[in-house]
């Protein structure tokens, strides 16, 4: 009896080929986007503490209570895989000295992310984000560049179209207030409202407005933009003011929220149409000036965002905005054993000018090779033989039009690099 194969863990996904581009690409995007604007990296552990995301993600959130990979290490530690990235980043940067000096401090950082979610198209186990923290000052302009980072990465990756949805939830005592009226309203309904619902009446009654189900009760739910106080609605104004003056298009909704006590003033989700019902969200952020005290370190003020790559994959799949870098372009084969040390020049000389090169030096049927340029979708293949050592120049074939001549290497090279070539 043959041993099955092993399956890949549900919800976790391989990426293969273009897929692994795609992927790479939108890293490779943000991390070039918001370096530009002065974002310097930050990488912290796949796992921390479970501590630290009951305390920053927040033990009332969905995340928390139902999705975490927790799990105990050898040493008896109660350890989790990261469901976020913000807790871990802002672990690491309010507590280092050198880092509270200089205010603001930018960071980026990207890495998958763990989650016990329930898997659908766009919604996995393991999916990967990119973001932005920004630490130590509380200013509406930073706010406004935080979105102009996710903004602009958007449109590097050619995603168009996207509708960014801010909020503001004003101060401390702007929400305490509105907690009460929440409440007030909500408490009547409470034999009317879902199970989920019936939880957050007692344990975090701003997420009552995150409720798909009992929607008809949200709508006519307290608006907190109402009651802001003067302080706090002057920020938002100047949240405002500040994405107008950067020409970035927002629309202002109110029911954008985050349910835990440190996050504050602006709050914002970017949502795309061509991402489906509750999984409409690309991705979210916010200002979260409690966050560092609530993990035991100094009052740090902070505001950022994460952007959830496979969505953003998604997008750029749907409206054909990513274009897959070509496979190994060329293929340089050597026709004998002799010409091997030739071949091998050729294909360092090729590399050197960026042309994507593989190299195969085993003795084989020439049809085999041509049929697996196909298959990668190789147009080009270089053929070195006795004549083409003699002579100092190489064969260049083109597999879709089956014609081939005879060059130098450097010639071979500007054909290959020029329009026409083939070769981008
Ligand atoms: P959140 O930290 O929940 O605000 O998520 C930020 C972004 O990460 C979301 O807008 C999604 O784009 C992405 N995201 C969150 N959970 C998942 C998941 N399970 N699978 C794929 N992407 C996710």
């Amino acid at each position: 009896m043959s041993t099955p194969a092993i399956a890949a863990p549900r919800g976790t996904r391989d990426y293969l080929a273009e897929d692994g581009s795609s992927l790479l690409s939108c890293v490779d995007t943000h991390r070039r986007v918001s370096s530009r604007f002065g974002y310097r990296p930050v990488i912290t552990p796949i796992f921390e503490s479970t501590e630290l995301f009951e305390r920053g993600t927040g033990t009332g959130t969905d995340v928390v209570e139902k999705e975490m990979y927790t799990f105990r290490d050898r040493g008896d530690r109660s350890l989790a895989l990261r469901p976020e990235g913000t807790p871990g980043v802002i672990r690491a940067l309010a507590g280092d000295p050198a880092v509270r000096d200089i205010r603001p401090y930018r960071a980026q950082y990207d890495g998958p992310m763990f989650r016990y979610d329930r898997p659908q198209k766009g919604r996995y186990r393991e999916f990967h984000q990119v973001g932005v923290e920004v630490l130590g000052v509380r200013d509406p302009n930073i706010d406004v560049e935080v979105i102009q980072v996710a903004w602009e990465t958007c449109s590097a990756l050619g995603i168009t179209h996207v509708d960014i949805r801010l909020n503001s939830l004003g101060s401390r005592d702007d929400r305490l207030r509105y907690r009460d009226e929440l409440l007030a309203y909500y408490t009547p309904l409470r034999d009317e409202l879902c199970e989920d619902c019936r939880r957050r009446l007692a344990t975090n009654p701003l997420r009552l407005l995150d409720c798909k189900t009992d929607a008809r009760h949200v709508a006519a739910a307290p608006v907190l933009l109402d009651g802001l106080a003067q302080e706090t609605r002057t920020y938002f104004h100047d949240v405002q003011e500040g994405l107008r003056a950067e020409g970035i298009p927002f629309t202002v909704d109110p029911r954008i929220v985050r349910g835990l006590d440190y996050y504050c003033d602006t709050t914002f989700e970017f949502w795309h149409s061509s991402l489906n019902g509750a999984q409409n969200a690309l991705g979210g952020g916010g200002r979260y000036d409690g966050l560092a005290e609530v993990l035991g370190l100094p009052q740090t003020p902070g505001v950022g965002y994460a952007l959830g790559v496979e969505r953003l994959m998604v997008i750029r799949q749907e409206t054909g905005a990513f274009h897959p870098e070509q496979p190994p372009t060329v293929l340089v084969v050597a026709l004998d054993s002799g010409s091997a040390p030739y071949a091998r020049a050729c294909a360092r000389q090729l590399r050197d000018a960026a042309v994507p090169t593989a190299l195969d030096l085993a003795q084989g049927k020439l049809d085999r090779k041509f049929r697996w340029c196909d298959r990668m979708g190789t147009v080009w293949c270089i053929m070195c033989g006795e004549d083409e050592v003699r002579t100092g120049q190489v064969t260049l074939r083109n597999l879709q039009d089956r014609t081939q001549e005879r060059l130098h290497i450097d010639d071979c090279i500007a054909r290959l690099c020029s329009n026409t070539g083939g070769v981008k």
